[in-house]
C-alpha cells in the first residue's frame, strides 16, 4: 500500500463505515418518527459534524432546514472549560423553532451544555441533540442526549469528521491513531 496511504496511521478501526452509515439510518428513522408533523431546524457544529450532517440529513426524507455554528472553547490541555467564543452564529432566526444539534462526538458537553442554553435562551420551540458519538465523561452533562450513535471509550478517535491536528477527517471510518503518529 501506499505509504502514504491514510489508513496506514491507524492503531485500530473502532467503528466501519458501514456500522457508521446504518447507524446514521436508525437515527434518522428515530428523527422523522419523533418529529413528524413538525418542522425542523438541524444545526450542525463545524468542523467536526459536516460528515455527519451531510449523511444524516440525506438519510431523512422529510424536509429539514440546515444551518451551522461554530465556537471555540477555551480549555486546559485537551479538556474544555465550557467557556465559549462563537466564531460563526447561526444565520436563522429560531424563535419558536424545532432545533436539532447535529454533533460528532460529545466528551465533557460543557461546550455544548452551553450551546443548547443559548439556544434556548433565542426563544426555539425545543432544542434537543443528535450525536454520533458520545464518551463515558459525558454520563454528567446537565443536559440530556436524545439521539446517541455509539457510547464508545475513553480514547482519541478520528475520523469521519473528526481530526487530529486538522487531518483524518476525511476518512470513512472511526478509529484510534497509531503511537508513530504522536512521535513523528
Ligand atoms: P466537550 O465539550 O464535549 O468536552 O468537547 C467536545 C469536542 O472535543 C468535540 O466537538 C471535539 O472537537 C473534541 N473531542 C472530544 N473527544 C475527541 C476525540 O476523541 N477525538 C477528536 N478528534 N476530538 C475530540
Amino acid at each position: 500500500m501506499d505509504p502514504e496511504h491514510i489508513s496506514q496511521d491507524l492503531k485500530a478501526v473502532l467503528l466501519t463505515e458501514e456500522e457508521i452509515q446504518s447507524k446514521i439510518l436508525e437515527l434518522a428513522a428515530a428523527v422523522e418518527r419523533d418529529y413528524d408533523g413538525k418542522e425542523l431546524l438541524l444545526v450542525g457544529v463545524l468542523k467536526g459534524a459536516v460528515m455527519v450532517m451531510a449523511d444524516f440529513a440525506r438519510a431523512l426524507t422529510r424536509h429539514a432546514e440546515m444551518d451551522w455554528v461554530a465556537y471555540s472553547s477555551y480549555g486546559s490541555g485537551t479538556r474544555s472549560s465550557g467557556v465559549v467564543r462563537i466564531l460563526k452564529d447561526l444565520d436563522t432566526d429560531i424563535t419558536g423553532r424545532n432545533v436539532l444539534i447535529v454533533e460528532d462526538i460529545i466528551d465533557t458537553g460543557l461546550t455544548l451544555s452551553w450551546l443548547v442554553a443559548n439556544l434556548r435562551s433565542r426563544g426555539a420551540a425545543s432544542v434537543e441533540i443528535c450525536t454520533l458519538l458520545r464518551k463515558p465523561e459525558a454520563a454528567k452533562m446537565a443536559v440530556s442526549v436524545k439521539y446517541v450513535g455509539f457510547d464508545i471509550p475513553d480514547e482519541f478517535v478520528v475520523g469521519y469528521g473528526l481530526d487530529h491536528a486538522e487531518r483524518y477527517r476525511n476518512l470513512r471510518c472511526v478509529g484510534t491513531l497509531a503511537p508513530h503518529v504522536y512521535s513523528d
